[in-house]
């Protein structure tokens, strides 16, 4: 009877085996994933391997076609966001013998188009990214402004990986990288807002990827005294533990572990979707020269102070500033760092990278560095003031909700003028919590 329904069995396969591939398209659409950033949205097809395909854009009303050959849909395409500004709806049809998939827009974009190879936890990928074009126009309106000195120290916050690359992923509790570091990355920003003299800019405030290079390009744009990328990776076995700081060398890395994580950490465009325009065209190349841009006597002494700060707050792996040809730290003349926080892969560090006490904890030890090596550089003028000249005599205001600059100017008897030039604020805005510094 076995046997018999054996072959039975058999000839039903041997059956749909010579039917399939009449009907089954060769390639499959299987999934799809969105990541949106404030001026872009990212739109991820799993597919099941390199494919032909066709995209145009339409107008009244606005929207994008993708013509693929020769391709099916597998499982269901839909937006998690219903409310999105760009994107209203995704819809998918036949189309000959392939498939077509059609976004239906909010606004006008300008779209961009790439196949990914596999990378990561990733297959082959389609991706498009649609630019709003309302934001470009705005952006172009803007004058640039002349800076004529810099009165603040820009801090430039990088939270590595996010979106399409999770970064490294925990064992335990499955934690992505890219979640708890733009977390500590948040802490950070909130310290340094906090104090006079200094300003963060943050590379990315959400859950969506930016390319490498691109992160440096946006350092040097918003005019950065330091750039410091956060992370907190994983490298084979548990044991590993302890924060780590890098900074770049033209030269080999440091160690095994060193070179590990800069591999690790240059692959991220591979996977979290830039296009092959963004990258740089020989990435190794352009790491050896490095020693003629890249400020890296800098580096290493901004490098020693944030690790002095981490030590004084917990464990650190290595007790010297490691090296390593990281292609996010090649910014000209900005000293910039990379930090492992922690190892995402020891299960004592993932359980503590989720806490927010430990997340504040390490933004701490990472703020007092950087605090501590702008003091040794004299750097920017209102920190030289409050910290050097006027010692324990500055009068500080803490900003409550409700209040207005003219009303805090009102209340201390200082000019409104006055009160923004010492405090380096350009517009009316002001942050509810933050320290004013009062002008005498
Ligand atoms: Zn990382």
């Amino acid at each position: 009877m076995i046997r018999y329904l054996k072959i039975l069995l058999l000839t039903l396969v041997f059956l749909l085996a010579n039917t399939l591939p009449v009907s089954a398209a060769r390639v499959s659409v299987d999934n799809m994933r969105m990541w949106q950033e404030p001026e872009k949205r990212q739109i991820v097809f799993d597919i099941s391997g390199p494919l032909e395909y066709r995209l145009f854009t339409l107008q009244n009303p606005n929207r994008i076609v993708i013509d693929i050959d020769d391709a099916r849909l597998r499982g269901k395409l839909a937006l998690a966001n219903k409310n999105d500004e760009i994107l209203a709806a995704i819809r998918t049809g036949k189309q000959d013998k392939g498939l077509r998939i059609v976004l239906d827009l909010r606004t006008k974009v300008h779209p961009r188009t790439y196949l990914l190879k596999p990378a990561g936890q990733y297959g082959h990928r389609l991706v498009i990214d649609l630019y709003d074009e309302r934001l470009k126009e705005k952006k172009r309106s803007i004058k640039p402004a002349v800076r004529t000195k810099q009165t603040e120290a820009v801090i430039v916050i990088d939270a590595g990986h996010g979106g399409e690359d999770p970064g490294a992923i925990g064992r335990r509790y499955r934690t992505r990288e890219k979640t708890v570091v733009l977390a500590i990355a948040r802490e950070l920003a909130k310290l340094v807002r906090k104090e006079p003299g200094m300003r963060p800019v943050m590379i990315r405030n959400g859950d969506y990827y930016v390319g490498l290079k691109a992160r440096r390009k946006k350092a040097r744009r918003s005019n950065a005294t330091i750039f410091v990328s956060i992370h907190a990776d994983a490298v084979p076995g548990r044991r590993a533990r302890g924060s780590s700081v890098y900074a770049l060398t033209e030269r080999g890395a440091t160690s095994r572990v060193a070179r590990f994580l800069a591999d690790s950490e240059n692959s991220s465009d591979q996977i979290g979707g830039v296009s092959l325009e963004d990258k740089d065209p020989l990435l190794r190349k352009v790491l050896v020269d490095l020693s003629q841009t890249a400020n890296i006597p800098l580096s290493m002494e901004l490098g020693q102070e944030v690790l002095k700060g981490l030590k004084r707050i917990g464990h650190v792996h290595l007790n010297r500033v490691a090296q390593a040809g990281f292609a996010v730290l090649k910014a000209p003349d900005i000293p910039s760092i990379l930090v492992e926080t922690a190892f995402i892969s020891n299960p004592t560090e993932e359980r503590k990278l989720r806490t927010k006490a430990f997340q504040k904890k390490i933004a701490k030890g990472i703020f007092r560095g950087i605090k501590r090596y702008l003091q040794k550089k004299k750097y920017s003028a209102p920190y030289r003031v409050t910290q050097a000249k006027l010692p324990g005599s500055v009068l500080r205001h803490k900003v409550r909700r409700g209040e207005t600059l003219s009303g805090i100017a009102r209340k201390y008897g200082v000019n409104v003028d006055a009160l923004k030039f010492a405090n380096n604020i350009s517009g009316q805005n002001i942050i509810i919590g933050s320290k004013l510094v009062i002008p005498k």
